[in-house]
């Protein structure tokens, strides 16, 4: 057994308020340079909605680029040697800087020096790509007026169509995103200078500025579309984990500023040597329990022996020890990843939104959170189950409602426990939660 360390990331998003706070302290320590304006490392998407780049979850669009190959790992398809030797011209299948977004800026010039006048000066938003006047048709977080621009997807379109007949039963919520930092990496994958690698100290996925080459694999290669290219300089970049930080012991810029505390880092075993079969589970709703079966308890004795002979440091496996992360991930299964169908095993982890119960549906004459009606009453929550574990489960909703039960136990706990009431040993049982 070959036992690796990996950084990890959960996300509460029950408690994500969609400030763009990370955004935007992300980008001003990673991407304030010119050749990555339009670069996002960390972006907060409103769910439903088509996220940044637009579409990048519609694999079909992506499809031709990419392959399983015999180890489980995801390689651009077909055309071999030839095709990576000729690199962007034989790699169209990325996003283009639309599907991002042009970048632009305003004139602060006339807003701020204009001579008073009847009129309010007017700064049209000008490209910084081109310089010139531009109309701002979309952005990384242009879902946020849920139901703006009619989307050019039929699928999606439908769904904005939805929202705008049944108001009453709509949803939105907020889907914070960055570099995954996969166990099973097909940007590594992907790269044919061997830029991008895995670091086996920490697990953290990062681009070699002096091998890249520019051939921009990585790109079509990710399906979460989290490697872009800066323009200026012509090589990959992608979010870093924050790596010198996490080295002196800081959390990453995102979490630190997260207003939400929503973040949640720690660090994971897992068993690096089952990576490969576990990513080439035949059937998608196994893979995020294939996942789940790869991570290792390290208070067993011959894991950490195991940890040692691996050249595990006592550090680090003291910090997986002490790491909420395996309890959210693996003893509560609270924490679920996100689009486990792309088989590249994905180590930023979310626990999903407990949205309010609909209460004509519960029944249950008040809000709907106490304690059995809720249990019932999961199918009524205001975001669909089938929604949730199209995102989180390849489309398994079992794990989706365990884990919202759970939530909802704690949820219906934690009110008996500041009202002074007597918590319902009952609820937690019915849960699991003295089981697991
Ligand atoms: Fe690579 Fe994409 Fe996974 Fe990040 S999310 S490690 S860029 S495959
Ligand atoms: Fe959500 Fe936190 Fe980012 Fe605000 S800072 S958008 S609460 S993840």
């Amino acid at each position: 057994m070959k036992v690796m360390a990996q950084v990890a990331m959960v996300m509460n998003l029950d408690k994500c308020i969609g400030c763009h706070t990370c955004s935007v302290t992300c980008k001003q320590t990673w991407t304030n340079r010119p050749g990555v304006e339009y670069v996002w490392f960390n972006n907060v998407e409103t769910r439903p909605g088509q996220g940044y780049p637009r579409r990048y979850e519609d694999q079909r669009r992506w499809r031709g680029g990419w392959e399983l190959d015999a180890k489980g790992r995801l390689r651009p398809k077909a055309g071999g040697r030839l095709r990576r030797m000729l690199g962007i011209f034989a790699n169209p299948l990325m996003p283009s800087i639309q599907d991002y977004y042009e970048p632009w800026t305003y004139d602060y010039e006339t807003l701020t020096t204009a001579p008073l006048s009847e009129h309010s000066p007017v700064a049209a938003p000008r490209s910084l790509i081109t310089g010139e006047p531009t109309s701002v048709r979309w952005g990384a977080n242009w879902d946020d007026s849920l139901g703006g621009d009619p989307s050019p997807d039929p699928v999606l379109a439908e769904v904005s169509e939805q929202v705008r007949l049944s108001f009453e039963q709509a949803f939105m919520f907020f889907l914070p995103r960055i570099c995954e930092h996969c166990l099973n990496p097909s940007c590594v994958a992907s790269c044919p200078s061997g830029a991008l690698y895995k670091r086996s100290e920490d697990g953290i996925v990062l681009v070699d500025q002096d091998r890249c080459r520019g051939w921009r694999m990585c790109v079509t290669g990710c399906p979460y579309k989290k490697v872009y290219f800066n323009h200026k300089t012509g090589k990959a970049e992608k979010c870093t984990f924050c790596f010198p930080r996490v080295e002196v012991g800081l959390p990453t810029v995102c979490s630190e500023t997260c207003v939400g505390r929503l973040r949640y880092l720690g660090v994971l075993l897992y068993d690096a040597d089952r990576v490969a079969a576990a990513a080439a589970a035949p059937r998608e709703q196994d893979l995020y329990r294939a996942q789940l079966s790869l991570f290792l308890d390290p208070s067993d004795a011959q894991v950490a022996a195991a940890a040692r002979e691996s050249g595990i440091p006592e550090a680090w496996l003291e910090a997986a020890r002490r790491s909420p992360i395996r309890d959210l991930i693996v003893r509560w299964r609270l924490a679920l990843p996100l689009h486990p169908e792309y088989r590249t095993m994905p180590m930023v982890w979310y626990i999903p939104p407990l949205s309010p119960v609909v209460d004509a549906v519960a029944g249950s004459g008040h809000d709907g959170e106490d304690g059995g009606n809720l249990f019932g009453a999961i199918e009524a929550l205001r975001i669909p189950v089938s929604y949730l574990a199209g995102l989180f489960t390849a489309g398994d909703p079992e794990p989706v409602r365990l884990a919202l039960r759970r939530l909802a136990a704690l949820r219906s706990h934690m009110r008996a426990v500041n009202l002074g009431e007597e918590p319902d040993p009952s609820i937690a049982a019915d849960c699991g939660l003295s089981a697991a």
